[in-house]
């Protein structure tokens, strides 16, 4: 199953940053390295999860 928060990508915006990759006030967002993307959690970065975990995820929409 395609992973939905990332959509297949195994990225998915940072939150610390918003997507922007800039920390506060001067830098680059630590978080996600200056990137503006993390890798997904519920994919494990792959883009795809198990049914099981697809799931869950529709679970916890
Ligand atoms: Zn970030
Ligand atoms: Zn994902």
């Amino acid at each position: 199953m395609k992973c939905k928060p990332c959509e297949g990508t195994g990225k998915t915006k940072c939150s610390d940053c918003n997507g922007e990759g800039l920390g506060y006030g001067h830098g680059k967002c630590m978080t996600c390295d200056g990137s503006g993307l993390i890798e997904c959690t519920p994919c494990e970065a792959s883009g795809k999860v198990s049914l099981f975990q697809w799931m869950n995820l529709k679970r916890a929409e």
